[in-house]
């Protein structure tokens, strides 16, 4: 096959598009993509510093990366969690976040939990009886990104969510109908609280094939071990189902989700705010919508000071 571009030896092949390019052009399309999106939704411009959400995965370490090339103002931050579980996860995420912070230059914050507030992920839950910790987990993660940005003077928070990981959660939120969080559900979600910050997903048009292809062009390093809370979760489930239905018909998860935003914005843009006021948490004084906010019952129920 050769390259659609410039006719030299292919390396990719983009089914969804029909398209054959060399590295050189997959790369160039995929950061053109990249400021498409941006500029689409209106997500930053160069002189906002946005933050990344890291974890040492594909996804969030290519956000920087490409980021960075395409001249945006950009950090990282890294919340070690504490999941060990014999397998060391979060130390091992945590070095391939310091090799990629040596090779590429790109500065990362780190907010270790345990070092800092004395808890882990899994203590969290432990002491809830509970088996799986994801729920908490992103309270946790979305509370520290979101409060880490606004007292850093980061006006964005940015995610590697692809397009693999926005279907998913699309058909988990069509299969219970779920209006709220379907209006939710956005590459872009401005601010609405003078302590909350922007929320930007400039992959939501590339699936998470191509995310992998451009770290493995750009020498990303990346942990490749996934969580070991993750097995069995439903959204895993949920992108094996998509998978069959993409491998049997090519631009199945594209359609899908172009057509969820242009249907957001037609019927469900009223849906966005729906009469929810923010308030104050009395407790740490982050936006919520009851009097105390889930990250601080959270930890209250834990004995944590915030
Ligand atoms: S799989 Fe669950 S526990 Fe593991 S990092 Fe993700 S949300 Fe946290
Ligand atoms: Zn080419
Ligand atoms: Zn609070």
């Amino acid at each position: 096959m050769k390259c659609r571009i410039c006719g030299k030896n292919a390396q990719v092949h983009l089914r969804q598009h029909n398209l054959a390019l060399c590295r050189d052009h997959f790369v160039e399309r995929f950061e053109r993509e990249v400021e498409r999106a941006i500029r689409r939704h209106r997500m930053f411009d160069r002189n906002t510093p946005v933050l990344v959400a890291v974890s040492g995965g594909k996804d969030s370490l290519a956000a920087m990366r490409v980021l960075h090339r395409l001249g945006y103002n950009v950090s990282g931050l890294y919340i070690h969690l504490g999941i060990h579980e014999g397998v060391g996860y979060s130390d091992l995420s945590l070095q391939k976040v310091k090799k990629f912070q040596e090779t590429h230059g790109l500065p990362v914050h780190i907010l270790h939990l345990e070092q800092t507030f004395g808890y882990t992920i899994p203590a969290l839950v432990h002491r809830r009886r509970q088996q799986v910790p994801c729920s908490q987990c992103g309270t946790v993660k979305r509370y520290w990104m979101n409060r880490y940005a606004v007292e850093h003077g980061f006006p964005v928070v940015v995610t590697g969510h692809n397009l693999d990981d926005e279907v998913a959660t699309l058909l988990a939120n069509n299969l219970r109908w779920d209006t709220g969080y379907l209006a939710r559900q956005a590459p872009f979600l401005p601010s609405t609280h003078p302590r909350m910050a922007a929320k930007a997903k400039p992959f939501v048009y590339l699936s998470e094939k191509e995310t992998a292809l451009y770290a493995l062009f750009q020498g990303i390093d990346y942990v490749r071990m996934e969580c070991p809370f993750a097995e069995g979760a439903k959204s895993i489930f949920y992108k094996e189902l998509l998978n069959r239905l993409e491998e049997r018909s090519p631009g199945t998860k594209l359609r899908y989700y172009r057509e969820f935003l242009r249907f957001r914005e037609e019927v469900l843009s009223s849906h966005t705010h729906p009469g929810v006021e923010l308030r104050t948490c009395t407790v740490c004084g982050m936006p919520t919508t009851l009097e105390v906010c889930a990250y601080c019952r959270l930890t209250s129920r834990v004995g944590t000071q915030v």
